[in-house]
């Protein structure tokens, strides 16, 4: 039965992201989603209390019976991500991704919850993203973090999470009370620097100088992604930059893959 919602669960995500264009017309296409199952008292989620903030919540906060917390990685098409390789501004494409992407997310989840309470499971949506603290820029519920505890990633020297199918894309999560058997993690690393120390693209692309071999700044990142959010307006709230990701080997892959 767990094994048998487990790929209802996930034919449903993808069969959504696929026909999705027809549904919004969004202007970026999607690569097939990765999804992934963490059982919601997986003693990792208490932890991201001290990993991420004190603040940071967990699955039974949203769900006082939840049972498992559904991620899932929507890859952008390569294009998107080699269109925002030149220039210190992101692209405009860039922005649009984002900003559909995190539409896709609100829309997906909805859909979900909607297909879990058919069956009369209940379901807790999370919003895509901006739902930090402005001040110390940590998010109270992390998606990606949300995501390595489901086995979708290792985290990579530039702080995202690298999936079998990269870090070009955005994550999503939604809670449960209906028991799905939990993805396994991975073993090993994904990121060269972290595996071998044979590659800091990522660092050399950074236009901001906030990530480092040693450091990451996030507020220094933060300013960078709030002048692409000004010269972006028009379009949205589009707080990105992602010049450290882009055209990376970790890009549309897990380039420690054997
Ligand atoms: S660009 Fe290279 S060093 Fe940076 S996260 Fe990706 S694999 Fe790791
Ligand atoms: S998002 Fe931009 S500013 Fe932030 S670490 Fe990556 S390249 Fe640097």
């Amino acid at each position: 039965m767990a094994m048998k919602m487990k790929q209802k669960v996930a034919l449903l995500i993808k069969a959504f992201v696929r026909d999705y264009r027809s549904v919004r017309y969004p202007r970026i296409r999607w690569e097939e989603p990765l999804v992934a199952f963490a059982r919601a008292q997986d003693p990792l989620f208490r932890q991201l209390k001290e990993l991420v903030s004190p603040t940071h919540a967990l699955p039974t906060d949203f769900l006082p019976d939840a049972q498992t917390v559904i991620t899932f990685f929507l890859p952008f098409q390569e294009a998107v991500n080699l269109e925002n390789l030149e220039g210190k501004a992101s692209a405009a494409s860039w922005a649009v991704a984002y900003l559909e992407t995190n539409r896709l997310i609100v829309d997906l989840s909805s859909y979900l919850a909607k297909k879990l309470q058919e069956t009369n499971y209940q379901a807790a949506q999370l919003p895509p993203t901006h739902n930090f603290d402005q001040n110390k820029l940590v998010s109270d519920w992390s998606h990606k973090h949300v995501a390595y505890i489901a086995g979708l990633g290792k985290f990579g020297l530039h702080q995202m999470l690298i999936t079998e199918k990269g870090c070009s894309g955005r994550l999503g999560s939604i809670i449960t009370n209906l028991e799905i058997e939990p993805s396994p993690r991975p073993e090993g690393e994904f990121c060269l620097y972290k595996q071998n120390r044979s590659c800091a693209q990522c660092v050399r692309q950074c236009v901001s100088g906030a990530l480092q071999l040693d450091s990451y700044n996030r507020h220094s990142c933060y300013e960078r992604l709030l002048q692409n959010a000004a010269q972006y307006a028009s379009l949205g709230f589009a707080d990105v930059c992602g010049k450290c990701a882009s055209n990376v080997p970790c890009a549309f892959t897990n380039p420690c893959r054997p």
